[in-house]
């Protein structure tokens, strides 16, 4: 939209107020809301002050003052409130008018720059597939008793996620137990389809919604690629609306990695490709999954920095819950063509040249989308420059059932880091590539693992419920 075509929006919906939005570095929004009569052009010149220090990882208090500028190719009606609301994203400048280095979006928009400087290509597009579990509102209704965060064997995990003591005894619908069940089985059909509908009211193309295959109402709704910074923007406002429909409903949404021990966790697959204009870069037929030499480079770059490129795509000390073998969440650094436990999977059913692209299936939805698609970005970029051959380097491709082969091949291949700290270590020690054409800082990076350092130790220093099983009768 142009910023004539937002002010004919404000007017022609009879919108009381503009909502301008941020986000900070977990990836979530924050916003302030102007009166839309005090909304103009000048608006869209001279921004919206903030206070930027009470933001986690933003400023200080001393150099406080923050400027939002709108973009008015990222606004939209906001389909829940009381009051016509238009939301529009922004991004975060300094007073002196400079670019915020720690602003997400601007990362975003940095590391595009960088991919047309390169010369590799000219659009790097990202589609990510967003799982995450619709429970029951302890608000509305007490189901989820606190033993759904540790029960300790599947069993129990069933009976609870049954919501009652001892499992269905009889004359009743059992919950989900195996993948995409019609209703009365998928209780969730309507409200994903609400979802669907709210999505595509706001710009979002659905492709498809279903039901996951964890046991618990875990559920999947796809919306059509576009490029890095757009994809990302998307990805904020698919959350927006996931989050209040379900709220609308009674119901609380979650995109937690692993909100249930004994179950599938929630991850966020990311498909990505380089198109030269119109012309696809990832696609050569005949080679292993029609794969060109250039995306098996890129593939190369993300592997090879994957340990570092974790803690971007997957940010959370939870995260680390997901990436267990056994629950189709990848563990294991190599690629292939079919294999779900690779953490890169190359689609080939159904694929048109212009759809070859790779899938990243480690990173989750406590990932900011704009730091993690940059960083991707980067690290495939990294690996074009370099020429990363992964077959040279052992990554794959693995098309067998890696839980079958013998230790000491499974001894070869790499494994995702363990924790967020190890991960927070790996980037610490491989971050160079990020600060090519000046998409991430150092300054940057050192913030970041501070902050996600906090987090970690603050998890680490609190009494985990199953160290009363472990330890309690010693
Ligand atoms: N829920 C699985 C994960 O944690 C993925 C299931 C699928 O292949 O869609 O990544
Ligand atoms: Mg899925
Ligand atoms: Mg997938």
């Amino acid at each position: 939209m142009s910023v004539e075509n937002v002010l004919k929006t404000i007017k022609d919906n009879a919108i009381e107020w503009v909502d301008f939005r941020f986000v900070d570095l977990s990836g979530r929004a924050h916003h302030i809301s102007l009166p839309a009569k005090e909304v103009d052009e000048e608006t869209f010149v001279n921004g919206v002050a903030f206070d930027g220090s009470s933001i986690p990882g933003f400023r200080g208090i001393e150099e406080s003052d923050m400027v939002m500028m709108p973009d008015p190719d990222a606004a939209y009606v906001d389909p829940f409130t009381a009051h016509p609301t238009l939301n529009i994203m922004c991004n975060i400048y300094t007073p002196d008018g400079e670019r915020y280095e720690r602003d997400p979006r601007s990362i975003a928009a940095k590391a595009e720059e960088f991919l047309q400087a390169s010369g590799v290509g000219t659009t790097a597009f990202f589609a990510p597939e967003s799982e995450f579990f619709i429970f029951d509102d302890v608000r509305y209704e007490s189901t989820m008793n606190s033993s759904s965060f540790y029960v300790d064997s599947e069993e129990a995990a069933w009976n609870t996620n049954r919501k009652e003591e001892g499992g269905n005894l009889g004359f009743k619908v059992g919950v989900k137990g195996g993948y995409v069940p019609v209703a009365p089985v998928d209780t969730q059909q309507d409200i994903r389809s609400e979802m669907c509908r709210l999505l595509e009211e706001v710009g979002l193309r659905v492709e498809r919604h279903h039901h996951e295959v964890a046991t618990a109402g875990q559920a999947e709704i796809n919306f059509r690629f576009d490029t890095l910074k757009k994809t990302a923007d998307n990805l904020l406002v698919y959350k927006y609306i996931v989050h209040n429909t379900a709220r609308q409903y009674g119901k609380v949404a979650t995109f937690m990695p692993k909100p249930l021990f004994g179950d599938n966790g929630s991850g966020m697959h990311v498909h990505q490709s380089i198109f030269n204009g119109d012309t696809p870069l990832f696609y050569e037929k005949g080679a292993y999954a029609n794969l060109s030499e250039m995306a098996l480079h890129y593939i190369g770059g993300i592997l090879y920095h994957a340990p570092a490129l974790l803690a971007l795509t997957n940010p959370s000390t939870n995260s680390f819950k997901r990436l267990v073998p056994g629950y189709e969440a990848p563990v294991n650094l190599v690629f292939s063509k079919g294999n779900r436990s690779a953490a890169i999977r190359i689609p080939v059913a159904a694929v048109t040249p212009k759809g070859c692209r790779i899938e990243f299936r480690t990173p989750d939805s406590t990932a900011n989308p704009y730091l993690a698609f940059s960083a991707m970005l980067m690290a495939g970029l990294d690996g074009i420059k370099r020429k990363i051959n992964p077959v040279e380097l052992g990554y794959g491709p693995m098309d067998k059932n890696i839980y079958e082969l013998s230790d000491d091949q499974k001894a070869q291949i790499r494994s995702v880091p363990g924790t967020l700290d190890e991960a927070l270590d790996a980037l610490k020690a491989d971050y160079e590539f990020l600060l090519e054409g000046d998409v991430f800082t150092k300054e940057f990076i050192d913030n970041f693992i501070e902050l996600k350092r906090g987090e970690a130790k603050a998890v680490a220093i609190r009494i985990h419920p199953h160290e009363y099983g472990l330890y309690f009768d010693c």
